[in-house]
């Protein structure tokens, strides 16, 4: 039964890609024809955003608000419906706040993604967080090694369904391991930072490893 599920999953997600190819791009918020997002659409995510504190990380930075439809459906459509023709967008949205924002890091990191359910994994065919790593390596840190050093032990609640950000904790705490050690310094990424709980449970493992400092990218803020 659970074959047949993935399975049916796996055949829907063909069906995407070939409807990709089938259809000509329509603007995901707008819908004109020609662009997955229009420029329009596209310029209309600002980055006029305040940086969250997560406890364990010593910079956070974020992309744009998840309050933003824009913002909003590229990462939804590309985390939940794989449609990886929004990739390049993604792409040109970093490089855009990265201009932007000014941002500029220096120094010998390893990225490391959070934790995505193995799951979803299966049933998506890909983790869509490493992904948006290779972008932020790409055209932020060059140098940088992307690892998929974390483990989620057991399951947890998606985050977003939990009201009290002692629950969120309460139900992220111990869940996380990492399956090889990591030192120095480390960039975290994360598609949306909701409660930072996800990430300050990375944080407090790789602390224990013996991490010297840890920045966040989250690519929206979903507070
Ligand atoms: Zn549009």
């Amino acid at each position: 039964m659970e074959a047949l599920g993935l399975f049916q999953t796996w055949l829907s997600r063909q069906e995407n890609r070939i409807l990709d190819v089938l259809y000509p791009p329509a603007c995901i918020e707008c819908g004109v024809g020609g662009f997955w997002c229009c420029d329009s659409c596209f310029e209309s995510i600002d980055f006029d955003i305040e940086t969250p504190m997560v406890d364990g990380i010593d910079c956070v930075h974020v992309i744009g608000s998840y309050a933003n439809p824009v913002l909003r459906k590229l990462l939804t459509s590309y985390k939940y419906r794989s449609a990886s023709c929004l990739r390049p967008i993604l792409r040109l949205l970093v490089e855009r706040w990265k201009r932007e924002v000014g941002v500029s890091i220096d120094g010998d990191w390893t990225i490391l993604t959070t934790p995505t359910d193995e799951q979803h994994i299966l049933e998506r065919g890909y983790d869509h967080t490493v992904y948006l790593a290779e972008i932020v390596r790409d055209l932020l840190l060059p140098h940088a090694r992307i690892v998929s050093a974390f483990h989620r032990n057991r399951k947890t609640e998606a985050n977003a369904s939990l009201h009290e950000s002692e629950l969120r904790i309460g139900n992220i705490k111990g869940s996380i391991e990492l399956i090889e050690p990591v030192h120095g310094l480390v960039f975290l990424i994360d598609d949306v930072l909701t409660s930072g709980a996800t990430m300050g449970e990375c944080a407090r493992v790789l602390r224990r490893s013996g991490v010297e400092r840890i920045e966040g990218l989250a690519f929206a803020l979903g507070r």
